[in-house]
């Protein structure tokens, strides 16, 4: 932190360093820095902005998800943008989030949340056509990501087909692909075996594991899907659910996998229960997960409620602290 700097010029240094760390975390799969440095320097952004409304420009990483598709894919635009979330630090920050959304809903009964683990992967949208998958995408910035569709194929407990029959003409399926720890250690193993550089961490083997141009190196590698959302849906033969929560049984019920730590909490309280009771299970968890994420559970609220410009204002992910994530990145690179 430079005391020297006006706002102006340290908002210039600190966009600069975040767009490096940008195309290094989501265009190369190779962080240079642990994800709470990134956090700490996105916080700094964000006070002076808030500071200083006027010195936030429409291109500021604060205003922008993710990064750009690599022109090696051909590109997928999403018809419904694929956006990031809001982050939660603190039990403060948590109480703060349910009130904004009871102030702008205008109620005072308690909200119901659905709480889900953080899965530390890549998103990805998968389309079914008539029960068909027939298109699988990267978030990339949001409203154009990858195709990798030959890629998503590969991965084990993707339906190729959906069950049951009363699926909607066109349905969009979001989710995280990850790589177990189990998996993570025994490919770095071979990587090191082989004289190559291993992974730094799950996250970034499984992205580099989705992004490949031979889809028989991303079917040799252990990777899972675990759906958390709905995206476009045409045609729905039978009404869907008026919870996320419902939605995601239907998913279920289609065949869709889902994390197994889904909860449905009241209130922000509760929510705080789980964030603690997960933050206990997280090292026993098969894969790696990098905090919680509430979503307001009723659709007509999330409706109502709608987004800010790269995140739903209905959920938030409550992150852990990243001590660990840290050692992790150091460790490693040690081992290089
Ligand atoms: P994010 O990872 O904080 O949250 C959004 C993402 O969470 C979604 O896109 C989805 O992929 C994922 N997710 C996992 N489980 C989910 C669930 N149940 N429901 C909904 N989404 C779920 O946001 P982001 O924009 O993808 O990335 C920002 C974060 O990435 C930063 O906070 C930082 O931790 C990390 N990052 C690190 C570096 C670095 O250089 N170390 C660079 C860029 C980003």
């Amino acid at each position: 932190m430079s005391n020297a700097l006006s706002p102006a010029q340290r908002l210039t240094q600190i966009i600069n360093t975040i767009n490096e760390y940008n195309y290094q975390y989501y265009v190369q799969d190779n962080p240079s820095v642990p994800d709470a440095e990134y956090d700490r320097l996105m916080r700094e952004l964000l006070d002076i902005e808030n500071d200083h409304p006027d010195l936030r420009s429409p291109d500021s990483p604060s205003q922008k998800v993710g990064g750009a598709a690599l022109s090696a894919f051909e590109q997928v635009e999403h018809e419904v943008p694929m956006l990031s979330l809001d982050n939660a630090f603190d039990e403060d920050d948590m109480q703060a989030f349910e009130k904004r959304i009871k102030d702008r809903l205008k109620i005072s009964t308690e909200i119901s949340f659905s709480c889900e683990p953080k899965l530390d992967g890549l998103a990805v949208s998968i389309l079914y056509e008539n029960g068909q998958l027939v298109r699988a995408a990267t978030r990339g910035d949001g409203r154009v990501g990858e195709n990798i569709t030959t890629n998503v194929r590969t991965i084990a407990n993707v339906p190729l087909r959906l069950r049951g029959e009363n699926f909607p003409s066109r349905l969009e399926v979001r989710g995280e692909v990850i790589m177990t720890r189990a998996g993570f250690v025994t490919l770095n193993e071979a990587q090191i075996k082989k004289g190559k550089k291993p992974f730094v961490n799950p996250r970034n083997a499984a992205a580099g594991s989705l992004r490949q141009l031979d889809p028989k190196i991303t079917a040799a590698r252990p990777l899972l899907f675990y759906s958390y959302s709905l995206g476009l849906v045409e045609n729905a033969q039978q009404p869907l659910g008026e919870t996320h929560s419902s939605r995601l049984a239907q998913l279920s019920e289609w065949g869709l996998p889902l994390s197994k730590e889904l909860e449905v909490a009241q209130g922000a309280t509760q929510c705080l229960t789980y964030f603690h009771k997960i933050g206990e299970q997280r090292s026993q968890l098969s894969y790696d997960i990098d905090g919680v994420v509430f979503k307001v559970d009723n659709i007509a609220m999330q409706q109502e409620l709608g987004f800010v410009a790269r995140a739903p204002r209905w959920a938030i992910a409550h992150k852990f602290p990243a001590q660990e994530e840290m050692s992790t990145l150091l460790d490693v690179e040690f081992q290089v």
